[in-house]
């Protein structure tokens, strides 16, 4: 099936062509694991779970690679803050990101490297860069050389962004790092400070890398040199990605990717929604009160490139559509075929796969086959009262089991699903306010008989359970237990 994708560095929708043509190699900069990630980190996530969905669904098998940012200088501040080693700290935030993940029903990606494990690759990356000629050595103090990428020899830079070398280079405020040539030469390697505790040796001491290398040296280790496609939210555009093409192209010596797409922002409220705004909620916040499925619904409801408004109406429009999408798969589960003559309904269904995979296969259109599968389903809900025949059935489960692969919006457990609607709509109703504090009273009841019986592995259960709930609990001397949120 043709797939046309709006690609960045054209600015056009074209007709998406693998270099290989069975193949996809696909990759999308992951978040930085120094805390749980916000509401906002959960669009390029779903997003990135979308195109690897869609396009295995379409007929591709996908290389889809997706990074960890686990060295950087807000996880050497939270980590020293607790007195722990910085790897401790990333690694407990990556657990608990790919838990959000799980939630969110994101496919696994087919590799989910992390800076720390890619460090000779990223190492050599900037060797070769040095070797071509795009990158220079500075001296700093204690004998420690910082690198740095010289941007204006690179003839391509601003293909992408289209920002102007000129104005960059003018509009650049001068920093006290004197050594630099060009105002717009960023950070390959620089040099490790005593009190940051994560550092590795290289050939211009020890140190650690930049932030932009990173993906440059995952996606050649991971997918090669050239790639089909890569994904970030459109903050990211510039500078990172532009300096990703600038190094990848520079130390390979061709073309880094034939495609490039970003998703537009989450507007909370009218203001682009992040935590210096003030407007915090955790993806672990949100699933907690409405569920994954409601989260996902709402970020996959508006096409990947328009922005999207985060409003209390549309949790509950996203909690009707859940409901209707559910109570369908779960009447489709039960529902016995009749002897009937209905081709003319089983030809309407066949043709609405059709026309799913015609949208999907246009620049990821969601919302546009969202529209035809709620028509099947109206169409479903109304036909299989009067009885519908195995052929129509089987029709229609095929086009459930599209939307399941295509986007993950129908769910293997639809009874488990709209049981989660219930939760989600006392939350969203205000009346389940103490819910989250019932819920923690019981388990601390729970945790007591436990450790009463000796069940060791469920109290640690429980356990784990109220440290999701951001909950302390105090065993006191005569053996009760009081509790406070961290
Ligand atoms: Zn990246």
């Amino acid at each position: 099936m043709e797939i046309r994708l709006f690609n960045n560095l054209t600015r056009q929708k074209e007709l998406f062509k693998p270099i290989d043509p069975n193949l996809v190699r696909f990759y999308s900069c992951g978040p930085t694991t120094y805390n749980f990630l916000h509401v906002g980190n959960a669009r390029a996530l779903v997003v990135a779970d979308l195109f690897h969905r869609t396009l295995k669904a379409l007929g591709y098998n996908v290389k889809f690679v997706r990074n960890y940012t686990d060295v950087d200088d807000k996880i050497l501040e939270a980590a020293r803050v607790r007195g722990i080693h910085p790897k401790e700290h990333a690694d407990e935030f990556i657990r608990e990101c790919a838990k959000d993940m799980d939630y969110l029903g994101m496919l696994p990606a087919t590799a989910t490297p992390t800076v720390s494990e890619t460090m000779p690759e990223i190492i050599q990356m900037i060797q070769d860069l040095i070797t071509n000629g795009y990158a220079y050595t500075v001296k700093k103090e204690n004998g420690a050389e910082e690198v740095l990428y010289n941007v204006p020899k690179f003839a391509d830079y601003g293909k992408l962004s289209r920002v102007q070398l000129d104005s960059l280079q003018h509009g650049i405020r001068v920093e006290s790092d004197k050594e630099k040539k060009n105002p717009s030469d960023f950070v390959l390697w620089k040099p490790a400070k005593p009190e940051e505790g994560w550092s590795w040796d290289s050939p211009w001491g020890k140190g650690r890398p930049g932030w932009h290398i990173e993906c440059s040296a995952m996606a050649k280790k991971h997918l090669g040199k050239t790639i089909d496609l890569h994904h970030g939210g459109v903050d990211l555009m510039f500078p990172h990605h532009e300096n990703e093409i600038a190094q990848s192209e520079a130390a390979n010596g061709c073309p880094f990717c034939n495609n490039w797409a970003h998703n537009e922002f989450l507007n909370f409220g009218s203001e682009k929604m992040s935590k210096s705004l003030g407007n915090v909620v955790t993806i672990r916040d949100f699933v907690n009160k409405y569920s994954g499925h409601v989260l996902r619904q709402i970020l996959l409801s508006v096409h990947y490139r328009s922005k999207l408004d985060w409003t209390e109406d549309s949790i509950t429009k996203a909690i009707g559509e859940v409901e209707r999408i559910h109570e369908f798969a779960h009447a489709l589960e039960i529902v016995d075929a009749k002897v009937v003559d209905d081709m003319k309904e089983t030809n309407e269904v066949k043709k609405a796969i059709e026309l799913i995979k015609a949208e999907l296969a246009n620049d990821f259109n969601v919302p546009g086959a969202l529209g035809v599968f709620f028509g099947v389903i109206k169409d479903f809900n109304r036909h299989s009262k009067e009885g519908a025949s195995a052929a129509y059935l089987k029709a229609v489960m095929e086009v459930a089991e599209l939307m399941e692969n295509a986007t993950g919006l129908v769910h293997q457990n639809p009874k488990e699903v709209l049981a989660s609607l219930n939760l989600a709509r006392k939350n969203l109703s205000g009346a389940g306010t103490n819910s989250s504090e019932e819920e923690i009273e019981k388990l601390i009841a729970e945790r007591k008989e436990a450790r009463a019986t000796k069940n060791w592995g469920r109290s640690d259960e429980i356990r784990n359970r109220l440290n999701e709930l951001g909950v302390v609990v105090k065993d006191n001397p005569d053996g009760t237990a009081t509790w406070t949120y961290k």
